[in-house]
């Protein structure tokens, strides 16, 4: 199987010639115009950095699809379909403008076959196109599907990405470990982002110990902005009530960018309210409060309406203007240079295989209460909630508390995985996937992460206000009220003892196991087991 990164770190002058000349035409003596067909998929609603960057609007036509597999392949969000249906028609209705010639199949068209292939077979039968050309698709099963039904396919480089996935291939080739760190700090030297003299803005390259702490439950956060729908998010959201009654959320709600306009706006809103704060509070979570300082740009990013380099700029400029901090500016350059690169870069180095590696084994079917938030554990009623609304939750959310909870169960990662790929607005699997099986559930047998993300109710006590409406104790540690993480994280230490007990980094909390008594192991792995047993 072909798992090779396509040419992305090409000049785009170099991805394919403005005209070609055909044999017959050559023959004749003719210069011949090819006409493409270009297949614009969901994610790659940008001109610059895709096939579109150097495509001819005159003799060119783009293709875009809507179809019902990919909607249903995963129970996505409510919010996630109408975001995908609703940027994809506006942007093909700029391209309209900007006279580009674009056949559009909507999800309800009569004859619409619903899969990808089928439907770029039938426009092939259509338009009769010289070439079919496509930007390297973010998913390997989508890109692996149309290689494999269209073998003359021209892949382009999505260059949209600040590191070619070459970069990330040599910077990977001959290590153990894959650490984001070092990646990270290749990409700051090489992009120049807050360096100065080849060395890191300040003296540190990493100002994690400023950016831990709580947030004040009396705080007042900006609220992010938000859109008001027009009449193409509104026909999208009628279509999806009715298409998809049974998915996650409800469309009423709706409020994500759908242009690139509006993204501009919510970046621009971020940047002045909430960078300045994003630092310290990055870590913090509070009730009722689902968004904090937090940019909400992802989805944006992941569709193509930003770009990353554009997004790390910005923040950048608010540091140098002195509106923003350096703890907060380089924790958000971090998570998009840093994190969003690496993990796009490790998702294409290990697939296929990764998507199904269960390093401890896990198996226990994810609760149901995943997909309702009716649970007594106001954690995870709470990140789970807010998912249910907004189709969002940040990242210790997803990494401390859902992912924790389904980490020290046992959950099946791929039952995990699907989760989190169907109900966070911006889950493509190539960010999805990593930062689930990888960071959350240590599916990868620590590829990504040094240790497992296991922790106690202690830490979410000290990092959020969750414990003070728990009907559970944080303090206690077995019975009936204790606060289930407390046994269940002693249980995943002592479950995994094998696996885990030589990594350097667990020996602390294997001395402190090893110290406890039988008595006091017994009652906790008790606890654990009467918890698990009541769990549906
Ligand atoms: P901010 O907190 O404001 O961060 C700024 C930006 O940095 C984000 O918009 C995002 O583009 C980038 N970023 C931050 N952390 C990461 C990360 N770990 N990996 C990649 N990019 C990052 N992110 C997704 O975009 N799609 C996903 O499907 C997704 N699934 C996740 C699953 C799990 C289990 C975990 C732990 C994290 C996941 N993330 C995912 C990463 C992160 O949680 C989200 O990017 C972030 O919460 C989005 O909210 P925001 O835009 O307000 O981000
Ligand atoms: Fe979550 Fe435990 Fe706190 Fe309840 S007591 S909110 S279950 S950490």
């Amino acid at each position: 199987m072909d798992n090779s990164p396509s040419p992305v770190s090409q000049p785009v002058s170099q991805r394919r010639p403005a005209l070609r000349i055909t044999n017959t035409a050559a023959a004749r003596g003719e210069i011949y115009q090819v006409s493409d067909l270009i297949v614009v998929l969901g994610d790659q609603l940008s001109v610059q950095g895709t096939a579109l960057e150097t495509a001819h609007r005159e003799h060119d036509r783009v293709l875009m699809m809507e179809v019902e597999d990919e909607s249903r392949i995963i129970p996505h969000h409510k919010h996630k379909i109408v975001l995908f249906l609703s940027a994809m028609r506006h942007f093909a209705a700029g391209l309209r403008a900007d006279g580009w010639s674009v056949d559009y199949v909507k999800l309800d068209d009569p004859g619409n076959q619903g899969s990808f292939a089928s439907e770029i077979a039938r426009a092939v039968a259509r338009h009769k196109p010289d070439r079919l050309v496509i930007t390297h698709p973010g998913e390997y099963r989508v890109r692996h599907a149309l290689k494999t039904a269209f073998p003359d396919l021209v892949e382009v480089a999505d260059t949209r990405f600040i590191a070619p996935l070459e970069t990330f291939q040599q910077w990977a080739e001959g290590r153990k470990s894959l650490r984001l760190e070092y990646f990270y700090r290749l990409l700051r030297r090489q992009t120049g982002l807050l360096m100065s003299d080849d060395r890191p803005e300040g003296g540190q390259w990493n100002y994690d110990a400023d950016n831990r702490a709580p947030a004040d439950p009396d705080q007042n956060f900006a609220p992010p902005k938000r859109f008001a729908p027009d009449a193409i998010t509104r026909s999208v959201m009628d279509l999806v009530e009715a298409r998809f009654g049974d998915h996650m959320g409800s469309a009423a709600n709706f409020s994500w960018p759908v242009t690139r306009a509006e993204a501009q706006a919510a970046l621009d809103d971020f940047i002045t309210h909430r960078l300045p704060h994003f630092g310290a509070t990055q870590d913090a979570m509070l009730t009722d409060e689902p968004f904090l300082n937090h940019s909400l740009i992802s989805s944006s990013l992941n569709l193509g309406l930003l770009d990353p380099l554009e997004v790390c700029h910005r923040a950048k400029q608010a540091y140098l203007d002195g509106s923003a901090p350096l703890n907060a500016v380089e924790g958000f350059i971090r998570q998009v240079l840093g994190w969003r690169e690496y993990v796009r870069g490790l998702y294409w180095h290990t697939m296929p295989a990764y998507q199904d590696r269960n390093a401890l084994g896990a198996n226990r079917p994810l609760p149901a209460f995943y997909w309702t938030g009716e649970t007594e554990l106001a954690c995870l009623r709470a990140a789970i909630s807010q998912t249910i609304a907004h189709g969002y939750a940040h990242h210790i959310q997803r990494l401390m508390i859902t992912g924790t909870f389904a980490l020290l169960i046992g959950a099946d990662a791929k039952d995990v995985h699907e989760w989190y790929l169907a109900v966070y607005v911006d889950a493509l699997e190539w960010v999805e996937l990593p930062n689930t099986l990888g960071m959350s559930q240590f599916a990868d047998g620590g590829m990504m992460a040094s240790k497992p993300y296991a922790a106690s109710g202690q830490y979410i006590k000290r990092m959020s206000n969750y414990c003070n409406g728990c009907r559970y104790k944080v303090s206690k540690r077995t019975g009936p009220d204790a606060c289930p993480f407390n046994a269940l994280y002693w249980d995943f230490v002592a479950r995994h003892e094998d696996v885990l007990q030589a990594n350097p980094r667990m020996g602390p909390v294997y001395r402190t196991w090893h110290r406890m008594d039988d008595a006091k192991q017994t009652a906790l792995r008790a606890s654990a087991a009467d918890f698990l047993g009541g769990l549906a």
